[in-house]
């Protein structure tokens, strides 16, 4: 290691100690980020709708919702690749909500139901397809009940279950699952030495992981918080750098489930681009058009002008926003369509890729795991595009956003390339199944990547 790596080193350990000294100026901290998150959750919705003229400086609505999902979301995302998942541990107004209700709740154990490991892309997927149906993006009621909702049952857990603990964060949050996948390819972690952990003396000093994680044995970074508790414990825990997606090769992602490569195949790759885009997909007119005329042909009347309330599906008259039941039939059918093709699109190229290799499972989700920068990429392009459209409605043009969008999700293709090829050593030394099984792979990323620049 050369003087400025050790350096940075002593420096990065030194801001993990810092972590670790300032709690209370954190939990202040997060107390003020509570109040904002509840200020423009709330205030937005007893306000008028915002007119045409109205900008993001003028309008409260308008400033709340760029935070939220011209900020917010895709920064968040951005921030997880690469720092890791900081913003759980130490900004989040719901994991901050949760622990402090779980300081003073009834500390019960955890039930065996909300450890499965499918709650969240479940809930990912429900508040993603809800999101789109009530226009969350768009209306300040949607965005109150949808992280209104979220936060109250963050509460609840809290006030329910563990003590000082996110157990909600843990097992139930709707973007835990995501925020874990994207961490993994951060160049920051809490690096354990297990080897250097020594044998306690007397009664064993305890550090309080909220988000439950088993600190000693601790693989990658995806379930830490990053909170900085547990730094220095021991002599043995410390920030630390390390090579960016190392944990996606030679890390956790050596024993990823199906559940994770549920989240990146058809959640990440499929649902996730078709939610973002559907206003102006070609498909969803096809499928309407097709609904339509199916809707005329039998003389159906009520799926094409039944308004159902705002929490159900859009209404919003005023502005001339109605999401009729074909509207959200034809949104749904393309949320599905898009899931499956990017299920087949990739699963199969997969499991050809793992049966050359060793005729296995377990090499399958991991050579899915080097999909992470792409679906990473993916993902946060996709979010900026919403930032990018509200500062144009304010006419704030970004020239070349569009480009840098595309030249990132096409060089994320090639690291997931780059990184599948390496994970096929780890199973297969002979170059040639190497070869083939990571060409096979590289088929549908480069594909998928290219095919978002193009349409994106
Ligand atoms: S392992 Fe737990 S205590 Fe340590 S930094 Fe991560 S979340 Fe915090």
């Amino acid at each position: 290691m050369t003087s400025i790596q050790i350096g940075a080193q002593a420096l990065l350990g030194g801001f993990g100690n810092l972590l670790l000294r300032r709690q209370v100026f954190i939990r202040r901290l997060q107390w003020g980020i509570v109040a904002g998150y509840a200020a423009l959750l709330v205030v937005p919705v007893v306000l008028p709708l915002p007119a045409s003229t109205d900008f993001i400086w003028t309008n409260l609505t308008r400033f709340a919702q760029f935070v939220f999902w011209g900020l917010w979301w895709p920064f968040v995302i951005l921030a997880t690749a690469l720092v890791g998942r900081f913003w759980c541990g130490i900004l989040c107004p719901e994991g901050a909500l949760s622990e402090f209700a779980s300081e003073r709740g009834a500390g019960r154990a955890i039930p065996g139901w909300m450890k499965w490991s499918g709650w969240p892309v479940l809930s990912f997927i429900s508040t993603t397809v809800y999101g789109q149906l009530t226009s969350i993006y768009q209306y300040p009621k949607p965005a109150a009940l949808l992280l209104g909702g979220s936060t109250f049952a963050a509460i609840a857990v809290g006030a329910r279950y563990g003590k000082a603990k996110r157990v909600w964060c843990r097992f139930l949050c709707p973007v835990s699952g995501v925020f874990g996948i994207v961490s993994k390819i951060a160049p920051l972690h809490f690096r354990v030495d297990p080897a250097s952990w020594p044998a306690p003396r007397g009664r064993p000093d305890a550090v309080n992981c909220a988000p439950l994680v088993p600190i000693k044995t601790m693989q990658g970074a995806a379930a830490c918080h990053m909170c900085g508790r547990c730094s220095g414990h021991r002599g043995a825990i410390r920030l630390a750098w390390r090579k960016p997606a190392i944990d996606i090769v030679r890390g956790s992602g050596r024993m990823a489930t199906g559940w994770e490569t549920a989240m990146l195949l058809p959640v990440m790759l499929g649902l996730v681009p078709a939610a973002l885009t559907w206003s102006g997909s070609d498909w969803f007119l096809a499928i309407r058009q097709w609904l339509v005329e199916a809707c005329l042909d039998a003389q159906l009347m009520w799926p094409l002008s039944l308004r159902l309330p705002w929490w159900l599906l859009t209404n919003y008259p005023a502005a001339s926003d109605i999401m009729t039941i074909v509207d959200a039939v034809s949104l749904l059918a393309l949320l599905a369509l898009s899931a499956a093709l990017a299920t087949l699109a990739f699963g199969f190229p997969l499991a050809a890729s793992a049966w050359i290799l060793r005729n296995r499972v377990r090499p399958m989700h991991h050579l899915a795991q080097s999909l992470i920068p792409l679906a990473s990429a993916s993902l946060f392009t996709g979010l900026l595009s919403l930032t990018i459209s509200q500062l144009r409605m304010d006419g704030i043009m970004l020239p070349i956003a569009d480009d840098l969008r595309s030249a990132l999700v096409l060089a994320a293709a090639v690291w997931s390339v780059a990184l599948c090829h390496q994970i096929t050593g780890l199973y297969d030394r002979r170059f040639g199944r190497r070869l083939l099984a990571t060409c096979l792979l590289a088929l549908p990323t480069l594909t998928f990547a290219v095919g978002w620049a193009a349409f994106s």
